[in-house]
């Protein structure tokens, strides 16, 4: 077994986002040297990182002096070439490695490997011809969701087919521009959780509080944990997502999350082998968070088991609310932490930074929850 990575060693992070920062952060308060890579200068990771190279990821150059300032690599997004991933693993340790990468970068190979294991999945099919499509939608019934097999996130790349008009244009669609498309079943939910799930290389699992996410427009918008779900389900899925990490023996932060329908039924809707928007509310509520976790199995440090200080809820700031945003009036809340992330670009589904409450008891977090989208002018959703 290799020794541990110690402090000042350098953590290489592919992409410079608000999760390279946050990963950052957490590197840089243990000691850690850091070195980022992301085409964009002023990415927010920038902002903190010892280095960061600035050019496209497909820059052999760029990868070889990467790689000679890291002691360790990790990343923090998918949609990148697993082939570059793949070269530097020879030269470092790349963890998670590219194969776990190139899985969940595409929807089909990430459900194959799932149902393969015997996970439970929703109900789903394969089309890359139109005559593809007719059969999947016939036999899997509407509504469906046809889902774009690569670079899907937040909600792109997605459409609802409900009827015989829909799929006629996405035929239409498909003829023209040829691609392959995962079909799902437009599931009825009774809400959404996902699992954060950390694993050392010598196989501890921890998994991180359930927590219940809602999404607006395909985006998350709010995270609140405890899950407000029976305790049968809760345990149930954190052992599912304890399961996942263990049978594809990753190493690092695994995100799953799940769809929980309305007759109590938990599916894998997605992985993510990285830190993840719903496991932010980790900084403010745990003794633990999931970019600690990720360093700690990184350089094969201890794994604890996260405790959670206090009901909590996660609220997104998109671009949309930037122009809105009052921080005076924010700070006013009782148990607001505000993080904003430093993007100069603001876009109307860009993530901008999140608002983390806390609060006694989930009854008190909702209610400061309703404070907080009421300032960004969020409506709270019925029931
Ligand atoms: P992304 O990569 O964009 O996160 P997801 O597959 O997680 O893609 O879809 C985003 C959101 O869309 C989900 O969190 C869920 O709210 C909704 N959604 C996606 N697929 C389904 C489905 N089969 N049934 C019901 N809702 C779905
Ligand atoms: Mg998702």
């Amino acid at each position: 077994m290799s020794k541990s990575i110690l402090p000042p060693s350098s953590v290489g992070i592919i992409g410079g986002g608000q999760l390279g920062m946050m990963t950052i952060r957490e590197a840089q308060r243990m000691g850690y040297r850091s070195v980022v890579w992301d085409p964009d200068a002023h990415c927010p990771a920038s902002r903190l990182a010892d280095q960061t190279l600035t050019a496209p990821f497909s820059s052999r150059e760029t990868a070889q002096r990467f790689a000679e300032g890291s002691d360790v690599i990790t990343y923090e997004f998918e949609h990148i070439d697993a082939g570059v991933v793949a070269w530097l693993e020879e030269r470092k340790p790349v963890i998670p490695g590219s194969e776990i990468l190139s899985i969940a970068q595409h929807r089909r190979e990430e459900k194959q490997q799932l149902a393969r294991r015997g996970f439970p999945l929703v109900a789903h099919a394969l089309a890359s011809s139109q005559a593809e499509l007719w059969e999947a939608v016939r036999d899997i019934g509407y509504p469906v969701v046809a889902k774009t097999a690569t670079a899907g996130y937040d909600g792109k790349g997605q459409t609802v087919l409900s009827q015989e008009e829909d799929t006629r244009r996405m035929a239409r669609h498909l003829g023209e521009s040829p691609q392959e498309l995962v079909i799902e079943k437009f599931e009825s939910l009774l809400c959404e959780v996902s699992v954060i799930a950390v694993r050392s290389q010598k196989g501890e699992v921890a998994t991180f509080p359930v927590a219940e996410n809602e999404h607006r427009e395909n985006i998350l918008h709010l995270t609140m944990v405890p899950a407000r779900i029976s305790e049968t389900i809760r345990r149930q899925a954190a052992e599912l997502a304890r399961e996942i990490i263990e049978s594809f023996a990753l190493t690092g932060v695994l995100c799953v999350e799940m769809f929980i329908t309305r007759e109590e039924r938990i599916l894998v809707n997605e992985l993510a082998p990285r830190p993840h928007n719903s496991g932010h509310f980790s900084l403010d509520a745990c003794d633990v968070s999931q970019f600690e976790a990720l360093v700690r199995s990184i350089c094969r440090l201890p794994l604890p088991v996260p405790r959670l200080f206090s009901p909590c809820a996660m609220i997104n700031i998109l671009g949309k609310h930037m122009d809105k945003l009052d921080v005076d009036r924010l700070m006013k809340i009782p148990g607001a932490k505000l993080h904003l992330y430093g993007k100069r670009r603001i876009e109307r589904r860009r993530k901008m930074g999140h608002i983390t409450v806390l609060a006694p008891t989930s009854h008190d977090v909702e209610r400061q929850v309703a404070v907080v989208e009421a300032l960004l002018g969020e409506d709270r959703a019925p029931g």
